[in-house]
């Protein structure tokens, strides 16, 4: 059955504010809409206003005007309005919850119970580090008498630019360390999932944010993005999506010394040892890989499985894979939505194609959805993939869609070795039950994070990022703040 959509999502899909600039919502300054779709029929469910340079304009010159005037609000008063903001989004769980499943397509239950708490929870998380942001006194070396002290200052006007998976959770590892450093926001969504943070911009609206605070501009990469990420008068870019958008903001960012915080794609491995508990690693790698329709950054979906347990890993995580049921992200019968746009449905499968011609075996899946229920909606079978070898696309491409590649190890060095072939970094799985055998993988493997006998695990106060090609600079927990910030010296000569 479907969960009836709550009065106030269907109000909100009946007329989405427009672009939040300078605490005013208003049409973009060329009129111009974006459709937004509901992918699991491929149906509109509403537009929003396309945002472009001219608006990137105004919502800059907002965020500088606002400045001044949030760096001078008690930390206390700032800390309250970031506590406000993540109580007023938890009680509110139901509607955002719809609100982001329908528009991105992921089951409601993990929407409504994962993603709106732990982004209700980041809020409150980062409002307990405002009134705790101070620099140090320290003594020079030398003794020279000098009382010299720093100061933690935020770096001023932010530019978040976001991608379309975790739609608001990716507001919330924005907004929380960028304001709670005393920072003014202007926030890109992702044009495919523009409405949950414009639903959140009401939210901060009526909580009395002042204005400019936060700025919400939706639109398109080029259109949108790219204008804030040139921008000279913003100081620091935050921005999380794939690879080759990354290095485009490098560059833009190069004009005015941007400060940046990239964190970008991964080909994460999963490593099941033969001493594994075995219910504990299926379980555990599927998640590893389907959650979130597979659209996860750490998604660990290169499974390296000792061959002397090999099959019978197999044999057990195809009979989970199996009993995945596609629907709706509203219908309580769905355990997998939609992928969130036709683009990324014919991105996933011709990966899987390409995986097909180049000769790994579909053990399910692999084929095209062509039940008349689905067929409109943006669906992809879950499929899970043996006999890949390293050099094949879907071993070496992020594919983030339900894909899974198993493939079989000997020794734990060549476990290391296969886990570290490629050009990411970002997150890792260790399935083991010896424990010098964990640590000594785990400092072996070149990725940010590693996950023993668990995957997935998230946490507002344990930071998160990636190595190599998947970015630099933390997320989440305290080492998230430090980008948001700079220190100045201050020196006092005392003779
Ligand atoms: P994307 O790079 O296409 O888009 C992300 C954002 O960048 C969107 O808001 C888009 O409009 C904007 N954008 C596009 N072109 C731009 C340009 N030239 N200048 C400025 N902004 C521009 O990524 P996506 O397809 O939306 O997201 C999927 C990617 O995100 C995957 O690669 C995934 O791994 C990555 N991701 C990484 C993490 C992480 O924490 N490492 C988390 C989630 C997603």
């Amino acid at each position: 059955m479907d969960t009836p959509v709550l009065p106030a999502v269907k109000e909100f899909l009946s007329g989405p504010p427009g672009l939040f600039i300078g605490g005013e919502f208003r049409p973009s300054a060329d009129g111009a809409t974006l459709p937004v779709l509901d992918p699991a029929n491929g149906e509109q469910l509403c537009a929003v206003a396309a945002g472009t340079a001219a608006d990137i304009d105004a919502a800059v010159a907002a965020a500088r005007a606002a400045l001044p005037g949030w760096q001078a609000m008690a930390p206390s008063e700032r800390a309250d309005l970031l506590w406000r903001l993540g109580e007023a989004l938890a009680e509110r769980a139901d509607e955002f919850g719809q609100l982001e499943s329908l528009d991105n397509g992921k089951p409601l239950g993990e929407s409504a119970e994962l993603d709106v708490p732990l982004c209700a929870s980041l809020f409150k998380y980062y409002a307990g580090w405002v009134t705790k942001l101070g620099g140090e006194s320290l003594a020079p070396a030398s003794g020279m008498p000098m009382h010299v002290y720093t100061r933690r200052e935020p770096v001023g006007v932010v530019g978040a630019i976001i991608p379309w998976n975790f739609p608001l959770l990716m507001c919330g590892y924005k907004l929380g360390p960028a304001l709670a450093a005393g920072n003014t926001v202007v926030l890109k969504p992702a044009e495919q999932t523009p409405l949950s943070a414009l639903r959140l911009a009401r939210l901060v609206d009526e909580l009395g944010f002042p204005p400019g605070v936060v700025n919400v501009v939706t639109g398109d990469g080029p259109s949108a993005g790219a204008p804030l990420a040139a921008h000279p008068d913003v100081d620091k870019i935050t921005f999380t999506g794939e690879n080759s958008t990354g290095r485009k903001i490098i560059a833009a960012s190069a004009g005015n010394m941007k400060r940046l915080s990239l964190e970008l794609g991964g080909k994460s491995p999963s490593l099941v040892f033969d001493d594994a508990d075995l219910d504990a690693a299926v379980e555990g790698t599927f998640g590893a890989v389907y959650f979130n329709q597979g659209q996860c950054c750490i998604a660990g979906a290169r499974v390296f499985v000792h061959s002397g347990i090999h099959d019978e890993f197999v044999a057990r995580l195809a009979e989970r894979v199996a009993e995945v049921r596609l629907g709706p992200g509203l219908s309580d019968e769905s355990t997998m939505g939609p992928l969130v746009s036709a683009e990324q449905r014919d991105r996933v499968e011709e990966l899987i194609r390409s995986g097909l011609a180049e000769g790994a075996e579909a053990v399910v899946g692999g084929d095209k959805i062509t039940d008349p229920a689905l067929a409109p909606g943006f669906y992809v079978r879950p499929t899970l993939f043996t006999g890949a070898t390293p050099d094949m696309r879907i071993m070496r491409e992020e594919i983030f869609g339900p894909v899974a590649m198993v493939a079989k190890f000997d020794t734990e060095e060549e476990a290391v070795d296969l886990a570290n072939d490629t050009a990411f970094g970002l997150a890792s799985g260790i399935w083991t039950r010896d424990v010098r055998r964990s640590h000594r993988v785990a400092a072996a493997i070149k990725a940010g994070v590693v996950w023993v006998n668990t995957y997935g695990m998230f946490d507002v106060a344990i930071p998160y990022g990636g190595f190599k090609a998947s970015g630099y600079g933390k997320e989440l927990g305290r080492e998230a703040l430090d980008p948001y910030l700079q220190t100045k010296t201050v020196w006092v000569g005392l003779s």
